[in-house]
């Protein structure tokens, strides 16, 4: 048994040791209290108090004595045999029960012992201490003493000896280390002094349980044993913190926690408060896990949520990926200003290109310019390319001026400018449609030219069927431009019924002759010249021009009778050239240039599409394309809808020895042209050489009757994009998506039969009772004439502006990569259920921003990788972009990995679902409930609201989403999109524009 001369000598050491010393009141648990106990506590004396042989009085251990001090009463065990010699008494306590973790207890001891001075002379036997003992046992053993069994703890002496007038009460404190068993006995070896013990107080300390750097600690016995004086105690971080190596601490002898290890931290998003940690307040961070505090939002971040790591960039708003998470949030550098070329003083070939800096530089200092180069050449821009030279360099200019070099003359250079800073390119690679909102296309030419005009039209030559005329234009040069193109438009000039339709050549050279024509007629004749960026100084004025009549051409005489046959030949050939030509302006002209393939097998199709205007009498190819019906077969039920030439009639066919089906009736209405007519046909003879499950089948035509019809299978659904807003919110994505695919099937059969669409959107496709959608509107004249959506172009079509490519609408290049960039709109208009692409912005609105490199943002809910598809269709070189066969490839793989539409693209919902955001369309703020959902097309709700008792807009911004689906507006789709509007309601940032910065 070993006795510590004191536990305080022992903490002193370790705060030598570790410097860190860490004072919590240690708990005492309480074994045994004499004192407490206010009772004869019934321990066993030795040896028992008999009267010893041949003493005079007999010998008494130690016995025990009731005393009073202020009113109570206690006891005490005294003995004071001090005269005689060899006394061994003994007092033993009763059985003390450890506690199984406690293997160290303290013995506190309140006595006196008298001063053997004061008893005289004759007490030379006479003590002034006593001993403690113990002895371990696993049980009671009742008045069972033997004294071998007990081990001595120590000697007690008083600190100061009690003198005959005056008491000392003295208090020591002694430990019992390596206890192992279940309980211990102590007892007190009296050897001949004059003792009263007063109080026995035996416990066990512990390490309370405590909260120490952010770390909880249990309760722990504070144990001691062999060499080890500490306990070392493991702890786990509070909530919301967290540590690199697990937290620890050590619980001295004392009951001490001493030298705690593994500081725990506060969780990012949370700061410490009072042993926990609690989240940042909003519009506060904390970006790591520290001791520090949160921190306000840096500028032009959002200040949103508590609890945040950061601050999230605000709309508009970026850090390049060299910014520290920490700081602001930077804007995109504007356009550089003032851009200038100037060739004066310099060689040949040479310019010199200077700006400004931009007006606004997001806050950056990293700016940087590039400057692109295109030369234009016959209606097509392209890339510079690498013969030119920049001094000092064409991209990453830290200075405004640029020397560019190696230049041709004679062609056009186009020069953009653009200003980037270190977070232009993240917003190139997150959303290419805003990548240029930091730059400005700044044009310059090195080369001025004025838009071409016709100066003058003459006759060359001419018979009773021709006319030879040519022409000049100005300004001169550029006669001599390859890239010059002429459209020359004639009609007879007495044709009162028809004074719009003029016979169209396109021409490569400022002189024709126009053949195939009536003897003896008088012909209206006008020409425009176009240079190779399609920029026309308009057409010329109308001249007339006659042909020689018959009886003119007898009197020159029989020598060419002979020859009339030939010339009837020659005729032949020319009106099939000129009509070849003419078409070349419309829909049905498509060169097998035009269609594209995306592998070698489509590069054979089966069959290609045949231009019914091939046909010299296009009531020849709708016979041979189309089945006659005899109207008594057709049955008309219902009109269904508007159609460009008449009604169109739900209805019903039954042909000889058929069953019944349901058809869909085009008629051609009253009072029409013969052209008219052609036109109407020329659809059913373009339908009906298609047979695939994605494209609208023709069941035949009624021709020889007064009332022409077309027959095709009727679609119940009717058209897409009225069905997807008849039905916002209905479907899944995955849903959405089954139709995308059979659209891009049908559009990739078409491609392969070379035949180019031009019309292709979300209402010309049909659908019919299984959601399953199909191409339909061939019509010929529609895209030039009378497309709902179409806007007039410079040379007299129609073409609808925000489906249509910028190269079709530009030069008229239509290919089937131009459907491709319609099929794009298509995606978005699903996606969106319906919804008007690009909204009410105008057409001339819509090219610009095409033009400046802005695409339509990703509509809501759109999976990421159906937005990136879109986003490729719209890729402004053609050839860049997706073809239909890769397309259905593509969407099929969608379709087959249903959690690859799990990744949603990112929507604002200011821009993509353009609600108004503090006001109605005139600017004020909503009058009421029904005027909002009025706006954002839910109407259908305003009950509800009223119902609820939701009756004004300031309560509707205090509603939350569940609010919205509680008063039952239960369709995801309807929910997000009321959800959305209170969003923008409430911010006051919201802009209505879809473009704006
Ligand atoms: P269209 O002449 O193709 O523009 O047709 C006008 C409208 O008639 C379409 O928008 C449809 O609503 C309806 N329609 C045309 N063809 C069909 C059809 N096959 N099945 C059902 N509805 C049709």
């Amino acid at each position: 048994m070993e006795v510590s001369g004191g536990i305080r000598h022992l903490l002193f050491s370790y705060v030598l040791i570790n410097g860190i010393l860490i004072t919590l009141e240690a708990k005492e648990e309480v074994l045994l209290d004499m004192r407490a106990a206010g009772r004869e506590l019934g321990w066993l004396t030795w040896p028992p108090n008999v009267e010893r042989e041949g003493s005079q009085k007999s010998q008494v251990g130690w016995e025990v004595h009731q005393r009073t001090l202020n009113g109570s009463q206690f006891y005490t065990y005294q003995v004071c045999n001090v005269e005689e010699r060899e006394q061994d008494n003994w007092l033993r306590t009763t059985f003390i029960q450890r506690h199984p973790s406690a293997s160290r207890v303290f013995v506190e001891l309140k006595f006196i012992v008298r001063d053997c001075n004061s008893f005289g002379e004759g007490t030379l036997t006479c003590k002034e201490t006593f001993n403690l003992f113990t002895s371990e046992s696993d049980a009671d053993v009742g008045t069972t003493f033997r004294k071998g069994q007990f081990r001595k703890v120590a000697t007690i002496a008083p600190d100061e000896i009690t003198k005959r007038n005056e008491m000392h009460l003295n208090t020591e404190t002694r430990y019992v280390e390596n206890l192992s068993r279940k309980g211990f006995y102590l007892a007190f070896q009296d050897i001949g002094a004059c003792v009263a013990i007063f109080s026995v107080r035996v416990f066990y300390k512990t390490c309370p349980a405590t909260v120490k750097s952010l770390a909880v600690f249990p309760e722990t016995v504070a144990r001691g044993g062999e060499k080890q004086v500490l306990r070392e105690v493991s702890g786990t971080c509070v909530e919301n913190a967290e540590s690199e190596e697990q937290p620890r601490i050590y619980c001295t002898l004392d009951g001490e926690w001493v030298v705690p290890v593994g500081q725990c931290q506060c969780k990012p998003g949370f700061e410490e408060a009072e042993d926990s940690c609690r989240e940042c307040q909003p519009g506060f961070f904390k970006a790591d896990a520290s001791s520090s505090k949160c921190e306000p939002c840096p500028d032009n971040t959002q200040r949103l949520n508590p609890g945040a790591s950061f601050c999230p960039c605000m709309a508009g708003f970026y850090r390049a990926h060299t910014d520290p998470i920490t700081g602001p949030c930077s804007g995109l550098p504007s356009a550089p200003k003032d851009l200038e070329a100037t060739s004066n003083h310099l060689p040949a070939g040479k310019l010199l290109l200077s700006w400004n800096p931009p007006e606004y530089t997001g806050g950056r200092d990293d700016i940087t310019y590039s400057v692109l180069c295109q030369r234009c050449e016959s209606f097509e821009c392209k890339p510079c390319g690498e013969k030119i030279r920049y001094d000092p360099a064409s991209m990453g200019l830290t200075v405004t001026r640029v020397s560019v070099s190696e230049l041709d003359a004679h062609f056009n250079y186009t020069f953009t400018v653009e200003a980037h800073s270190g977070v232009s390119v993240l917003v190139n690679e997150a959303a290419p449609r805003t990548a240029r909102l930091s730059s400005t296309t700044l044009t310059t030419s090195l080369q001025h030219t004025d838009p071409p005009r016709i100066a003058s039209m003459r006759l060359v030559e001419r018979d009773s069927t021709s006319l030879s005329l040519s022409w000049d234009v100005s300004p001169r040069q550029l006669v001599q431009s390859p890239s010059v193109h002429y459209e020359l438009a004639y009609r007879k000039k007495d044709n009162k019924l028809d004074v719009t339709t003029y016979v169209v050549l396109k021409l490569e050279r400022s002189s024709v002759k126009i053949s195939d024509l009536a003897p003896g007629t008088a012909y209206l004749v006008k020409v425009q010249a176009f240079s190779s960026d399609g920029s026309s100084g308009g057409s010329s004025v109308e001249e007339q021009f006659e042909t020689l009549s018959d009886e003119h051409l007898n009197k020159t005489g029989v020598i060419l009778t002979s020859a009339v046959g030939g010339a009837i030949m020659l005729l032949l050939v020319i009106v099939i050239l000129v009509l070849c030509r003419r078409r070349s302006n419309s829909h049905a002209r498509q060169g097998p240039e035009d269609a594209y393939f995306s592998n070698p097998e489509q590069l054979k199709p089966l069959k290609t599409y045949v231009d019914p205007h091939t046909y010299e009498d296009p009531n020849i190819a709708v016979l041979k394309f189309a089945t006659e019906i005899h109207p008594s077969h057709i049955t008309k039920q219902k009109v269904i809808g508007a159609g460009e030439f008449g009604e169109v009639y739900r209805g019903i066919l039954k042909g000889p020895g058929r069953k019944e089906v349901a058809v869909a009736i085009k008629t051609l209405k009253p009072g029409y042209t013969e052209k008219q007519r052609q036109d109407f046909l020329s659809e059913a003879s373009i339908m009906g050489q298609f047979t695939h499950q994605n494209i609208i089948r023709l069941e035949g035509v009624v021709t020889k009757f007064k009332h022409a019809m077309i027959v095709t299978e009727y679609m119940e659904n009717g058209a897409l994009d009225r069905y997807l807003r008849d039905h916002d919110g209905e479907f899944t994505s995955y849903q959405l998506l089954g139709m995308l695919r059979g659209i891009a099937a049908g559009m990739k059969y078409l491609s392969e039969m070379s035949y180019v669409h031009r019309d292709l959107a979300a209402r010309n496709i049909l659908v019919n009772t299984t959601l399953e959608c199909k191409v339909s509107d061939f019509g010929l004249s529609r895209v030039l004439e009378d497309e709902p959506e179409g806007t007039y172009t410079t040379s007299g079509g129609k073409i609808p502006i925000r489906w249509t490519a910028p190269e079709a609408i530009a030069y008229r290049k239509f290919t089937s990569a131009s459907d491709v960039w319609s099929f794009g709109i298509v995606m978005w208009e699903v996606m969106a259920f319906g919804e008007r692409p690009y909204w009410d912005m105008s057409n001339h609105e819509v090219m610009k921003a095409i033009n400046e490199a802005f695409r339509l943002p990703a509509p809501m809910d759109c999976p990421s990788a159906v937005y990136q598809l879109m986003l490729q269709c719209w890729l402004q070189d053609r050839s860049k972009r997706p073809r239909f066969g890769d397309i259905v490839s593509l969407l099929d793989k969608l379709l087959r990995s249903p959690d690859s539409l799990k990744t949603i693209a990112d929507f604002d919902p200011r821009v993509s679902i353009r609600l108004p955001s503090t006001s109605g369309s005139d600017g004020s703020p909503f009058r009421s409930v029904s005027e909002w959902l009025e706006s954002i097309k839910m109407n259908q709700y305003v009950e509800n609201f009223t119902l609820a008792g939701v009756i004004s807009m300031d309560q509707v911004l205090q509603m939350k989403t569940e609010d919205i689906r509680k008063i039952g507006v239960r369709l995801p789709g309807h929910l997000k999109r009321i959800a959305y509007s209170i969003l923008g309601l409430k911010d006051q940032t919201s802009t209505l524009s879809v473009f704006a910065v």
